[in-house]
Parts: structure tokens; C-alpha cells; sequence
């Protein structure tokens, strides 16, 4: 059978698709895998148990109850009408943004949100004379989430800027490092200087690394995506106010050149498939009519879910209370098993600032973290090297892009120890006999 160029795509292995796999099989595994590679969220009791009560309240009412409405109807193009009012009735309530519904729009979980967007912005333009141009989407700061990659129909992707790295204290000691925005590389881009960019983006709290950009570095991209006439998308999978896995104390804002994507996945219901988009009114309509050609209409089992809680401010409650501290304890935990292992190595973490995961940077070590991906894969034990992190950036002579490794931190903690006992084991073996 012949695909064509834009299928010819999904014929070939994307990292994403490796994950998935392994995630999958790991799953399925019978005998016990150290499972540090997913973005599988934990799972929580105190939060299941809450989805579970309103799930159990949707069944009341019979057939003309919350459950049959949730699943035997489908919603508009641009989402569940009472989830989008009870979620503009939210953000008003905890922000200044003065938000109507013609701001927000709903889409299958935020990875289908980031393939419209990234076509929206991205790819061919044609100005009123007819003239063709391509734009990519800028990452002002790679790594980036892998999630992104792949995802274009058509022209350059992605366009990324390495960090500036900073070896930083973390609660008092020493082993930590920090990424920054290289802004002078950013404004110095060719490509943004000669209108080759069509939005820039980022994750905050970053996905793999957990690092939270700076309200200061925010400023400044939203600057410089105002003075170039581009969309400032912020990707806030991770970040406040659900599922709040943010430690530093930094604010969240919205104005009409900023498209910013929510998710119901890392509250704990990623089979809920449920992004929520708020915007200017003119990309709410567009994406809306994307909806309908794509997926006819969102789902609405997460908006049936996540309605009586928003109402409530329960889920705010349970993201502050419960989501935000299992966490921070997870992320304590890894750390200390990390420097018990390999605390007299090179090796550093990224500052945990947020996010589900640590990024662990092997300085110099002696083979390259996708080699070192198949070692511990080897020994049950899944992480996910770093190289897959960096779309629109040539990491060919770039070697720390080959040194670190993400390690999820929602595993359990018998989990966590024992894989993080492999990763300990192997690494010092490479060190000492390099
Ligand atoms: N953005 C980031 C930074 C993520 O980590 C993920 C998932 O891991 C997504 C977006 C996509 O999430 P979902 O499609 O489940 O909402």
C-alpha cells in the first residue's frame, strides 16, 4: 500500500511511539520492571476516591442521570457547555483574566491540542499577495517535552535555543543544576528576526526536566512574542491551578497573545483525554471548527467528572493538599536514594522545581544515555534517555543532550528505590572502569 509523505511519517518508529510501547509493555510485563520511563500520573487514593464519589453521584437519576448524558450525547464542536461555564466561573474566581466562554475551548487530552496549535502556527503561510512562507514554532528553551516532535504536517518544525546551565544549591546542597533561556541567542535568531516563526512555546513546569521558567524569563517571552506578532503558548500540563506540581512561588498569566493549555491527565484521569485551551476568542473559534473536522466533538466524560469539583473549588483543595505534597515527598525521596548511589559521581539533578519527573545529568559519562537506556532496560529498569528531548535542535555535537536521562518520580517508592539501586549500579561501573 503507498502512504503518502504526511502518512509515511507514522511508518517509522517516533520516540513517542517507543515510549508508549514500552510503557505498554511494562504494563503487561510479568515479571516486575522498574517502570521510571512513563508520564503516567501516581495513583493517588484520596484523589481516586473523589473522582470515584462523582462518579458514583453521575449514576443517580437512571438513564436521565449525569452518567447517560456525559457519554449519549455529544457535545458541541467547541466542548461540554457546563464544564466550559463552570471552568470560566473558576478562573474568575482565582484570576484576573475576566474570561468569557468565547476564551475557552476543549480537545481530546492536550497532546491533540498541541497538533492543532502547532498547525495553526506552524507550517505554510500565504500573505495577501499570494506569497508562500513556512513558519516552525520556536522552543526558547530545549529540552523540551517529547510530545511535541512529530506532530507537524508540513514544513520546519521546530526551532529550539539550548539552556544556559547553572550548577545551583537545592534546599541547602550542593548537585543541582538549573537551565535559563539564553535570551541573547533567542533574539539574535535569525529565524524570529525574519519572521520565520509562527508562535513560540513552552511546558512550565517543563516536561522532562521540572524546571519552572522564571516570571522574569515569562516576561520576556511574552515580550518578545508581542513584538514579533506571534502567540505565546505555555504548555501548563504540570503547573497551577490543577494539577499544581509547582514548588516555586511564580504567577500564572493570561492576556489575549497568550494561548495556554490545561489538562485533566496529571490530576489523575489521563483516560479522561480531556485539554482545555483558553485564548483569544478568534483561536477558540478555529480550533473549535478543527473539533469538529477532526473528532466531530470532545468527550465529556472528564468535563462530567471535573465539573462538580471545580464548582466546589474541591479540585483545587485536592491538587494544593494532596496532589501537589505526594509529590514534593516523591521527588525528596528520589533525591536521597540518588545521592546514596551515585552522590560521589558526576552526577547532578536538575533542580526540581515541578512536573512528575527528575532529570538526571550523567557529566561525561563514558557512553551515551541511549546506550545506557538498553543497559538498564537490560536489568528491567525503563527511563528515557535524553536525545528524544530536543525537537528543532541538532544535538549531533552537542554532547551534554546525550548525558542525562528523565526518571519519572510517580513509580511507588519500592519502585523508585529499586530502580533507581540499577541506574546507581550500573553508572558506577561505567565511571570506574572508563
Ligand atoms: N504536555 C506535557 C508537558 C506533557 O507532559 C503531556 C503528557 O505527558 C502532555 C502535554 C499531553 O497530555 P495529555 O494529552 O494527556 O493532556
Amino acid at each position: 500500500m503507498k502512504f503518502s509523505k504526511y502518512g509515511q511519517q507514522f511508518t517509522k518508529t517516533s520516540a513517542i511511539s517507543q515510549l508508549m510501547d514500552d510503557l505498554g509493555d511494562a504494563l503487561k510485563s510479568p515479571t516486575p520492571v522498574n517502570m521510571l520511563g512513563g508520564g503516567n500520573p501516581a495513583r493517588i487514593d484520596k484523589v481516586n476516591e473523589a473522582y470515584f464519589e462523582v462518579y458514583k453521584s453521575l449514576e443517580q437519576g437512571g438513564i436521565d442521570g449525569g452518567a447517560i448524558e456525559s457519554v449519549g450525547n455529544y457535545s458541541n464542536p467547541q466542548g461540554d457547555a457546563k464544564f466550559i461555564d463552570a471552568l470560566v466561573a473558576f478562573f474568575n474566581r482565582h484570576y484576573d483574566w475576566n474570561l468569557t466562554t468565547e476564551n475557552i475551548v476543549l480537545t481530546n487530552g492536550s497532546q491533540n491540542a498541541f497538533f492543532y496549535l502547532f498547525n495553526l502556527f506552524g507550517g505554510q503561510f500565504e500573505d495577501e499577495k499570494g506569497e508562500i512562507s513556512t513558519k516552525s514554532i520556536l522552543l526558547p528553551l530545549a529540552p523540551e517535552y517529547i510530545g511535541y516532535s512529530d506532530v507537524h504536517i508540513d514544513g520546519k518544525h521546530f526551532i529550539a535555543i539550548k539552556p544556559e546551565i547553572e550548577e545551583v544549591e537545592h534546599k541547602g546542597e550542593t548537585g543541582f543544576f538549573k537551565y535559563k533561556i539564553d535570551f541573547d541567542a533567542l533574539e539574535n535568531l535569525p529565524a524570529l528576526k525574519n519572521g520565520e516563526i509562527g508562535a513560540i512555546c513552552c511546558s512550565r513546569p517543563t516536561n522532562p526536566t521540572g524546571n519552572v521558567l522564571t516570571d522574569e524569563e515569562m516576561a520576556q517571552l511574552s515580550a518578545i512574542a508581542k513584538q514579533y506578532d506571534v502567540p505565546l503558548i505555555i504548555d501548563n500540563a504540570y503547573g497551577e491551578p490543577f494539577p499544581n506540581i509547582i514548588y516555586p512561588d511564580v504567577n500564572l498569566n493570561w492576556d489575549k497573545n497568550t494561548v495556554l493549555c490545561f489538562s485533566l491527565s496529571k490530576i489523575g484521569l489521563p483516560g479522561a483525554r480531556t485539554g482545555i485551551i483558553i485564548a483569544a476568542p478568534e483561536v477558540v473559534k478555529t480550533v473549535s471548527a478543527m473539533n469538529a473536522v477532526v473528532n466531530l466533538a470532545p468527550t465529556r466524560f472528564g468535563a462530567a467528572i471535573a465539573t462538580p469539583l471545580l464548582n466546589e473549588d474541591r479540585l483545587k483543595e485536592l491538587c494544593d493538599d494532596t496532589i501537589q505534597p505526594f509529590y514534593a515527598k516523591k521527588a525528596k525521596k528520589a533525591i536521597t536514594h540518588i545521592k546514596e548511589e551515585m552522590g560521589d559521581y558526576p552526577v547532578l539533578v536538575h533542580k526540581p522545581e515541578g512536573a512528575i519527573f527528575l532529570w538526571v545529568w550523567f557529566k561525561d559519562l563514558p557512553i551515551s544515555t541511549t546506550e545506557l537506556y538498553d543497559r538498564l532496560k537490560e536489568k528491567a529498569t525503563l527511563i528515557v534517555p535524553s536525545e528524544h528531548f530536543y525537537p528543532g535542535l541538532d544535538t549531533t555535537d552537542y554532547p551534554h543532550a546525550h548525558q542525562c536521562i528523565r526518571m519519572s518520580i510517580a513509580a511507588s517508592d519500592e519502585t523508585l528505590e529499586s530502580g533507581i539501586k540499577v541506574i546507581g549500579e550500573v553508572v558506577r561501573e561505567l565511571y570506574d572502569n572508563q
